[in-house]
Order: structure tokens, then sequence, then C-alpha cells
């Protein structure tokens, strides 16, 4: 049978399977591995729960199409040089690492994209799965904690925090340099608590892209308000200083929000100067436009450089 393969909107509209009008194009490629999801997680639209329509993840469309003509080979010229990598995104599935591993084969054997940096978000059963699945030509594997703490994972996801977390840890020790993971803000976690998991994570050698959480029609969390800005912005230059390796003294208030990094005013605007700490975090070139935001609206994540306007405004809205 013909493999199918859900491409995000912005993507889809790049390599010309799409119309639709983009403010700012993705730099990476996004795809999804259609599939019922046997995960739970509150905020997801493909969660067995979720009345949602599956042709949406976050808050954008994935159009479905067939693998061959996705890998087509004026679409795959297109493909290597529109995106600086590719990103397949997976449901808890029984067959998903056997699935994953046969797009890989079936991307790296197309002319033009033998090397093009693959990410793959994925919950692998084991680290030797995480091996299986590096061996077959996947650059870099996330696996999502989504949580920041036990409690909440536990009221927002059906798993095992701590199994989750040790394999993230795990595989990172086992593969370094090859492992990301996602951390939701806005789930009711602590500016505290995102701190803590981003500093272990970091130390371990693990990179965190975040996300702010997004309530879409259809899930359980649909009625939870998308998190504050300034708490955002304030772990968004939390995982920018842990990302550049920048030292920092956090200081807390007794409810858990971030006071102080440890710099004055003018350092932490020096630092922030370019930015960057406020653009998407995650993989190298994955700016995932507007998964978290509308076009005009509330920028949580920045796909593309800020001007000094929007600069000095992120800075503002840390509310230090
Ligand atoms: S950080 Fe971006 S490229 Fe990496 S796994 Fe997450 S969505 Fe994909």
């Amino acid at each position: 049978m013909q493999m199918r393969i859900r491409v995000s909107l912005g993507s889809a509209v790049v390599l010309g399977l799409a119309r639709a009008k983009m403010e700012d194009k993705p730099s990476t490629c996004y795809l999804l591995m259609a599939g019922d999801c046997r995960g739970d997680c509150g905020f997801c639209p493909q969660a067995r729960s979720s009345r949602s329509d599956h042709k949406w993840l976050s808050r954008i469309t994935w159009p479905t199409f067939a693998v061959t003509d996705l890998l087509r080979p004026e679409r795959a010229e297109l493909l290597r040089d529109s995106f600086a990598r590719i990103c397949i995104q997976t449901v808890v599935s029984p067959r998903r690492a056997d699935q994953l591993q046969e797009l890989v084969r079936l991307i790296r054997q197309t002319p033009g994209l033998g090397d093009i940096p693959i990410s793959s978000s994925i919950l692998p059963e084991s680290t030797e799965e995480v091996g299986r699945l590096l061996a077959a030509g996947v650059e870099r594997i996330g696996i999502p904690l989504d949580a920041a703490n036990p409690w909440i994972f536990h009221q927002t996801k059906n798993g095992d925090y701590s199994r989750v977390y040790q394999l993230i840890k795990e595989a990172a020790m086992a593969y370094p340099g090859k492992i990301s993971t996602h951390v939701i803000i806005g789930l009711g976690e602590t500016e505290a608590d995102a701190a803590r998991v981003l500093q272990d994570f970091w130390s371990a050698g693990v990179r965190v892209g975040l996300f702010a959480f997004t309530p879409v029609p259809g899930t359980r969390l649909a009625k939870l308000p998308p998190p504050p800005l300034g708490q955002y912005r304030r772990i968004q230059v939390l995982n920018y200083l842990l990302a550049t390796g920048l030292p920092m003294e956090l200081t807390f208030s007794p409810d858990g929000r971030i006071r102080d990094f440890g710099y004055s005013r003018s350092e932490l605007e020096g630092l922030l100067s370019a930015g960057t700490a406020f653009r998407t975090s995650g993989c190298p070139g994955c700016n995932r436009p507007y998964y978290n935001e509308r076009p005009g609206q509330t920028m949580y994540n920045y796909p593309r450089p800020l001007t000094t306007l929007e600069i000095e405004k992120a800075f503002a809205e840390l509310e230090l």
C-alpha cells in the first residue's frame, strides 16, 4: 500500500502542494506520520480523547499526500533548496518506529536528500530504539517531555513522567549531541519547575525546544488560557542563557516566578540585544511558524530575526 504523510500547511505551500497566504515561511519541512495515537495528551488534537479533526496539530493544519508525490524528483530538489532540515513528527502507535525507519529510508534514497538533516519527534520504546533510528539515518531524536513537573504530566498526559525523563537522559548519555526535547510552558507549572527541568536537561546535553501552551478546540485543555507573555519571555531568556552556556544566578519570588537572572538591567539588555532568545528554539533550523501564534497577534516564538523595535518590546515584556 502506498505510504501517505501529513505535511504542515506552510511546508506544503513552499513545496507547491498547497496554496495559502504566508507571512513567514518554515525553514524546516514538517511532516506528521498519520495514525491513531494511543497517547492522550490534553493539549493535542491527535490525542485519543480529542474531538478535533486529525488534520490539526497545535494550531496549524496538515493536509495528507502520497510520499511518492512528496519525493518526486523536482519536488525533492525544491525541498533540498528550501529547507534546512526535515522534521518527522510521530504519534504513539505500535509501529511508529518501523514506519519512521521506512520513511527515512525512502527520503535517504531520493537523489539530493541523502544528507539533509532529519529530526524526529517520537516517544521511543527504549534507548536501543533511539540507536536504531539514528543508525537508520535520523540525525536528531526529539523525545517530548512536554510537562515540566510530574503532577502536571500526570494531569495532562497518560504516561509515566519518570520513565520519559530517564529515557531522555539515558539517550543523551548514550548518543551525545543527538537528543532534543520539547517543554510546553503554560500547563500550570511554576517558572521554578521549568527552570529545574531546563537546567537539568541542558547540563545533560539535551537541547530544549520551548512551546507556549496553545488551546485547541476539541481537546481536553481547550479552555485553559495560553501563558502570560511575561512568563514565557522569562523562560525563553533562561533557555537562551543555558543554550549559550552563559552563567546565571537565578532568584525566584515565593510563588516560583523568576525575579532575577543575576545580571543588571543593562548587562541583560546587552546579552539579549540580538533578539535570538525570543526566536523559536529547538533543533538547528527549526522555526515552526504559527504553531503557537496567529499572524499579527502575540508572538511567543519569532520564526525570523526580530526588528529592533520587536527586540525592545520583547525585553519590556520580560517584566523584570
Ligand atoms: S525542535 Fe523542531 S525540528 Fe526538532 S523535533 Fe521539535 S519540531 Fe522537530
